[in-house]
């Protein structure tokens, strides 16, 4: 698509609490605020909230909802995409999103939780490193000319799968339902990326290195390497991409207690940067990264026109 990004001060990657309370103290500061992601990808969004300060038992779904038009009242616009890539160019980040278009922000916090990314099947862990990889724009050129699986349905597997096909000979993808927007869907069906639908990987065979993978209908699929590409994981490697310090287990974006990480005007927030896993630290630290970013923001406008 070549259509001008638009441009915001703040760029929130999630809508889970750590997104959206982040959203509502940012645009409280009168910044322009965009929302990124999916609510129904949000960790709470399907379970019963039982030990939030002042609430009672509620369901995610509520919360969330309730966040959404809370920040939305507040000036916060949404979008229910998911950020394919991030980079860095004169004083802005540029976000790609899995419908086509690009963004520019001169702030951007990342609250995009820890959704589950291993697959938790034989093989995977003993062969990490050795053609198992949870990161395409990390490792793709490891793979010229090889055969390759991309697993997962969402926009970060449909978008790994096609950014494979400028290195690897036959790129596979498996996936048990498409969860990614309908431009992408449609790159993906008019591309040459070999479409395993319905079907999920039960073990990754090996001996030194990745040999094949097994499908849940006995199909054996010859590969020299598998992507895991399943939800926020890609957030966390694009970032460190970008030179953002994760903590001591690679696991979590690093950050101060203003919520400030290694890279300045990117902030993170709520699970990604670590445990307890709850709401309430969640909520917190989307609070000091909405306030931070928009600080942040306000700070680089006032440079300009100085
Ligand atoms: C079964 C279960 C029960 C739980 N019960 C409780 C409880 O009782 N009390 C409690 O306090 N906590 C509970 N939790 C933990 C709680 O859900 C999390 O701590 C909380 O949701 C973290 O919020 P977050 O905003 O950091 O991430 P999440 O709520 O997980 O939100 C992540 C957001 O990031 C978005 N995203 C991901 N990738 C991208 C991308 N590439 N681009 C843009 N957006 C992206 C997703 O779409 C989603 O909107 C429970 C969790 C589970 C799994």
């Amino acid at each position: 698509m070549n259509s001008e990004p638009q441009r915001y001060d703040v760029a929130i990657l999630g809508t889970g609490p750590a997104g959206l309370q982040a959203a509502i103290h940012a645009a409280r500061r009168k910044v322009s605020v965009l929302v990124l992601g999916r609510e129904s990808q949000s960790s709470i969004y399907h379970h019963h909230l039982e030990n939030y300060c002042c609430l009672f038992p509620t369901t995610g779904e509520d919360i969330i909802a309730a966040g959404r038009r809370q920040a939305a009242s507040f000036g916060a616009r949404f979008r229910d995409e998911e950020v394919l890539s991030l980079s860095a160019e004169n004083g802005r980040f540029r976000l790609k999103l899995e419908g086509g278009s690009e963004v520019l922000a001169t702030a951007i916090v990342i609250a995009t939780g820890t959704a589950r990314r291993r697959l938790g099947v034989e093989g995977e862990k003993r062969l990490l490193g050795r053609g198992v990889s949870y990161c395409v724009e990390c490792d793709c050129t490891f793979y010229r000319d090889s055969e390759v699986a991309v697993v997962g349905g969402g926009a970060a597997a449909v978008h790994g799968a096609l950014t494979m096909l400028d290195y690897a000979r036959t790129v596979h993808l498996v996936y048990e339902t498409l969860e990614a927007a309908p431009a992408l869907a449609e790159e993906l069906r008019r591309s040459a990326v070999v479409g395993h639908p319905g079907r999920r990987v039960t073990e990754i065979l090996g001996g030194e290195s990745v040999e094949a993978i097994l499908l849940d209908d006995g199909t054996r699929i010859p590969v020299q390497g598998v992507f895991i590409e399943l939800g926020a994981k890609g957030v966390l490697e694009l970032a460190a991409l970008l030179g953002v310090r994760l903590d001591e287990e690679m696991k979590h974006i690093a950050t101060s207690r203003r919520m400030e990480t290694s890279v300045p005007g990117i902030y993170a927030a709520g699970d990604i940067t670590g445990p307890p896993w709850q709401v309430a630290k969640a909520v917190g630290e989307g609070c000091v990264a909405g306030l931070e970013a928009a600080a942040y923001a306000k700070r680089a406008a006032a440079a300009a026109e100085a």
